[in-house]
């Protein structure tokens, strides 16, 4: 089978793996459509990010779907033929973070395509997986298996708006509209979200964001007094979601932000300094959010029943074969939002 391997930066390789059987509640999973997530684009674009550097080869992806073509011993839920969103997240379910129902804190985790570990853990850009059926969630006929492979950057801002309690009749500012400040604004309307007003820096990927459905949306590079408007007084937002990572946008967020209004930090900056006077004297929430762990089944049940559609994310779809072409195409905001391989 063929997998996708990231070296080095820039050096990405389509190579030949073994496939391998599946063992006791486990499944064989022949994957069809793999999204390239930021962090794919980290290791693909900076051969890491921070402290996290690869250090031998290892196959990316984590945002997969396919279908079933085997079970293992043990195994009732899943049949062959079955399709399925594959969640990426391998909590350990034995230390004392999973142990209190934090299983996104694992001190044992083994996320796919990860380089955290040593040895990395593998991911999921390849033609056939093996993973524990309860990895696996069935989707319903009406969800494409392109649809499935949004499962899981969906639970990342699902798991966000659960870190920002209750959003009914709230205003809602999404700070940054790539693919997860755009899955945050259909996750906040799925969620009783009055009024949803999205930024970026770009026309680009602000169109997506109106068409999942933002009132509003700000091109803040063009348009900086629109800001300031939702700052007068002492701001006039209840929640922002805050998913570029970068240090003027946090500013611009606590700015607009009203008294004892609510921060959820989805974007990765590293040390970025903000305005802590105003947190202060405002009063302000200020949360992280970090992957997922239930909200992966709840992503699925969303779709399943139709409750939100999540095609319009979906950019371009690339054969495997194409997928240097695929990571450069991902690595432009201009031109591309959630980029998909086609692994059949
Ligand atoms: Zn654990």
């Amino acid at each position: 089978m063929k997998a996708v391997v990231i070296h080095a930066a820039k050096d990405l390789r389509i190579e030949q793996r073994p496939t391998e059987t599946p063992g006791t509640g486990q499944v064989a999973v022949a994957i069809a459509t793999g999204g390239i997530c930021g962090s794919d684009l980290h290791y693909y674009n900076h051969g890491g990010f921070g402290a996290v550097r690869v250090k031998h080869p290892m196959v990316l992806g984590h945002e997969v779907a396919g279908t079933v073509t085997a079970a293992g011993i043990g195994v009732e839920s899943l049949r062959p033929g079955d399709r399925v969103a594959v969640s990426p997240s391998r909590p350990c379910n034995r230390c004392e973070y999973c142990l209190a129902g934090l299983q996104n804190h694992c001190l044992d985790m083994r996320f796919y395509g990860s380089a955290m570990r040593d040895p990395h853990v593998d991911g999921a850009f390849r033609q056939h997986l093996v993973a524990d059926a309860s990895q696996c969630h069935k989707l319903a006929d009406r969800v494409s298996l392109a649809e499935g492979a949004l499962a899981e950057p969906f639970a990342v801002t699902l798991h966000a708006v659960s870190r920002a309690g209750s959003l009914l009749g709230k205003r809602v500012l999404v700070s940054g509209s790539g693919p997860i400040g755009v899955l945050c604004t259909l996750a906040a309307r799925a969620h009783g979200a009055q009024e949803i007003i999205a930024t970026d820096v770009m026309d680009a990927p602000l169109a997506y964001a109106r068409k999942v459905g933002a009132d509003r949306t700000i091109n803040v590079a063009d348009d900086a007094t629109a800001l300031t408007e939702l700052g007068r007084g002492k701001g006039s937002i209840d929640v922002v979601f805050e998913a570029s990572g970068n240090a003027a946008a946090l500013g611009s967020a606590l700015a607009v932000l009203r008294p004892r209004g609510t921060l959820v930090q989805l974007g990765l900056g590293g040390d970025i300094s903000f305005p802590q006077n105003m947190v202060v004297s405002k009063e302000i929430e200020m949360r992280g959010s970090f992957r997922f762990h239930e909200e992966f089944a709840l992503a699925v049940d969303l779709m399943n029943s139709g409750r939100v559609d999540l095609r319009p994310v979906v950019s371009e779809t690339r054969p495997v074969d194409d997928a240097v072409a695929a990571f450069e195409l991902a690595s432009d905001r201009r031109r591309s939002m959630k980029v998909q391989l086609d692994f059949a």
